[in-house]
């Protein structure tokens, strides 16, 4: 049986253009982007009118079509973080990952839906409305990238790029089903990423496969000047850990992450998960991470403190939307409030409220501390594990509508995967089952700063194993 080109995975896609199939490619991707928008709403733009001239049939990715972020500067094409005070804003550059991919030869498809600023877990926070999970359409894909995740899992795009700071690639990669790698900090230069918390960012590939991530991650990591926090380690060709065979890890369960508040059905997939790389001949043992009820918190004092600096910058002189009146001042004014969601706001003031004279010891500093407690904890484990096995999200994906006036309970969202960001560690989502209702449901695999490697090997041999990514969302 033919399967459309828009099903193909990146690494088949690339097989398929090296024979000159890219022009049918795109046509496909065209006519699914075309058909699913309106119900799915996973892009923001797209473009399809791409010039193939210059595409060489074999460089690396080979002219395939993939789609990005809001928040990643393209030269000469509008970027907005889904946002109104950035709408009109055309970057006069192209962020580094962007230069890599083109370099590779990849065309940029489209750009896709995220929350505002990449402030949520839902995609409703938007400014271009909602993004629906292609499992089920009264449902959120996560966020913040959420709209990358479903442009993957509806099949409306071969592979894209997401950028996560609490879990934003990981969580919704988990919600649609796809695969979703957040690198070591440092490991993928964020030039051209609009800031959101500078201590944590991370650009990383949302694919259908843990090979294709593997593929981009090529493309992807590596030093550069222009990003202060770009490591110079060496680049291993990532291909290569694609192994099956686990039988000489130890994998860590930790058991503040198997608690209360977890979904019953979310538990026993990933402890099945455990199971099968048991079965596999790994070793799995339950480790401690004691400092874990307190990422949460500590994460929305440190990140929205860096949150509310990196968007001093947005107040109509320079970028975007601008409202004009008789003073300077009152332009400041007018722009933010006309320009910033309630989310945004929110963290901009909670942000400069920890940052201020007399709270700054209280909250800032002490969340500081604190990180470095939880960091400490990861180290100490793994002095006795490879790899930390955890679910990616407490829950499959919620309803549109849900959690989005109670912004405590969309915050909790990302408890599994905040405290990867607090330390800096790499981490992916790959799926592990269904509930009984249908809706996918993701583990996360963290390791030691730059063993992105050991990360996809263990990866690569459950899915090649259970061959859960084959199964599809009806659309
Ligand atoms: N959901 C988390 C937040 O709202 C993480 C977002 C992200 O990683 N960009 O901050």
């Amino acid at each position: 049986m033919n399967r459309p080109f828009y099903e193909f995975t990146l690494k088949e896609a690339i097989g398929v253009a090296r024979e000159g199939g890219l022009r049918e490619i795109l046509r496909a991707l065209r006519d699914r982007i075309q058909a699913l928008q309106p119900k799915i709403n996973a892009f923001v733009r797209y473009d399809f009118d791409q010039d193939l001239s210059a595409v060489s049939s074999q460089s690396v990715v080979a002219g395939v079509p993939l789609a990005v972020k809001d928040n990643i500067c393209i030269r000469g094409k509008e970027t907005t973080c889904a946002s109104k005070i950035l709408k009109g804003h055309t970057p006069p550059y192209d962020a580094a990952v962007i230069e890599r991919l083109k370099a590779a030869g990849a065309t940029i498809l489209g750009q896709c839906n995220m929350d505002e600023f990449a402030f949520g877990s839902s995609c409703e926070t938007s400014s271009f409305g909602p993004t629906r999970n292609p499992w089920d359409t009264t449902r959120v894909p996560g966020g913040s990238s959420g709209g990358s995740a479903a442009a993957v899992a509806a099949d409306m795009a071969i592979a894209a790029l997401g950028s996560d700071t609490g879990g934003s690639i990981r969580q919704p990669a988990s919600l649609c089903g796809v695969v979703g790698l957040k690198p070591t900090y440092g490991r993928v230069s964020r030039y051209g990423l609009i800031a959101f918390g500078s201590s944590f960012d991370q650009i990383g590939p949302l694919t259908k496969t843990v090979e294709d991530s593997a593929i981009l991650m090529n493309v992807l990591a590596g030093h550069d000047p222009r990003d202060s926090t770009s490591a110079m380690q060496p680049v291993p060709d990532y291909t290569k850990s694609l192994v099956c065979d686990v039988r000489d890890l130890r994998i860590g369960l930790p058991a503040e992450y198997f608690v209360e508040g977890l979904d019953r059905e979310v538990d026993k997939s990933v402890r099945a998960a455990a199971e099968t790389f048991r079965k596999l001949g790994a070793t799995i043992k339950t480790i401690r991470l004691p400092h874990t009820p307190y990422s949460v918190a500590v994460y929305y004092i440190v990140a929205v403190a860096e949150a509310s600096s990196n968007l001093g910058r947005f107040d109509g002189v320079q970028y975007g939307l601008r409202i004009p009146t008789k003073e300077i001042r009152e332009m400041y004014f007018e722009t933010r409030d006309e320009g910033f969601g309630v989310e945004a706001k929110r963290r901009i003031l909670l942000g400069t409220f920890v940052l201020s004279a007399g709270y700054y010891e209280a909250y800032y500093r002490k969340g500081q501390k604190v990180r470095t407690l939880i960091r400490k904890d990861f180290y100490e484990a793994f002095e006795e594990v490879d790899l930390i096995l955890t679910p990616t999200s407490p829950t499959p994906a919620f309803k549109i509508g849900e959690k989005a006036n109670d912004p405590l309970a969309m915050y909790l969202s990302d408890i599994f995967t905040i405290p990867v960001n607090l330390s800096g560690i790499p981490a992916i989502s790959i799926p592990c089952g269904f509930t009984s209702s249908g809706l996918p449901i993701g583990m996360q695999l963290a390791a030691r700063p730059f063993q992105e490697e050991l990360i996809f090997r263990a990866a690569y041999t459950f899915e090649q194993e259970t061959g859960i990514y084959k199964t599809k969302p009806k659309l």
